[in-house]
């Protein structure tokens, strides 16, 4: 696990107790990226591995993970690729669909966002259960990219997503845990 973090870094998310339901601790990201030195610094942290040509693309998970994946690809130099709930994009799509808690959702990409064999850099602001990471890899993956690592600036380990993603092959870095 990389837990690189100086304390300042954890101090700009925001907690919201009881947020949207009872019993939710609410990791709020805006206040990090309103603040211009932790939002450049999570995204150098995120990326400095990676740096070099290394990936081909950069895919992020709506919503948190465009603002956060944008920038990461701007500064990997990298294209970056949205996946969306469904219904939200224009052209023809591949689909996925996962549990949550209470039933089922879909999430989908652009068919030919990626070619076959692409490097790509999954992102996304929190990684929980995992269950929308997993499914956004078996997305990427059924359409031949190379998924080198999935990338979140919060892990919350008692849920262990970051561990089910790693038991898929995946190298996973975030940057700071909260229990
Ligand atoms: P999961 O699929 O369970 O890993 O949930 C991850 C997704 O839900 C991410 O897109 C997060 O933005 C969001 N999420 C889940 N739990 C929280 C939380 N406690 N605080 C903020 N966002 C959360």
């Amino acid at each position: 696990m990389h837990q690189l973090l100086p304390r300042d870094l954890r101090d700009a998310i925001r907690t919201i107790p009881d947020y949207p339901k009872p019993g939710v601790m609410f990791r709020d990201i805006t206040t990090l990226l309103g603040d211009a030195g932790a939002f450049r610094r999570a995204v150098d942290e995120l990326v400095h591995p990676y740096a070099g040509g290394k990936a081909d693309k950069v895919a992020g998970i709506e919503a948190r993970g465009f603002i956060l994946g944008g920038a990461v690809a701007h500064q990997l130099s990298a294209g970056f690729v949205p996946i969306r709930k469904k219904g939200k994009l224009p052209h023809k799509t591949v689909r996925v669909s996962y549990l949550l808690e209470y039933g089922e959702d879909e999430i989908e990409m652009h068919a030919d966002a990626l070619v076959k064999g692409e490097r790509v850099i999954l992102v996304d602001d929190l990684i929980a259960t995992g269950g929308t990471a997993l499914a956004a890899v078996k997305l990427l993956r059924q359409i031949g990219a190379e998924v080198i690592a999935a990338c979140f600036v919060i892990d919350l380990p008692e849920l262990r997503g970051a561990d089910k993603l790693r038991d898929a092959g995946l190298e996973v870095r975030t940057l700071m845990s909260f229990e």
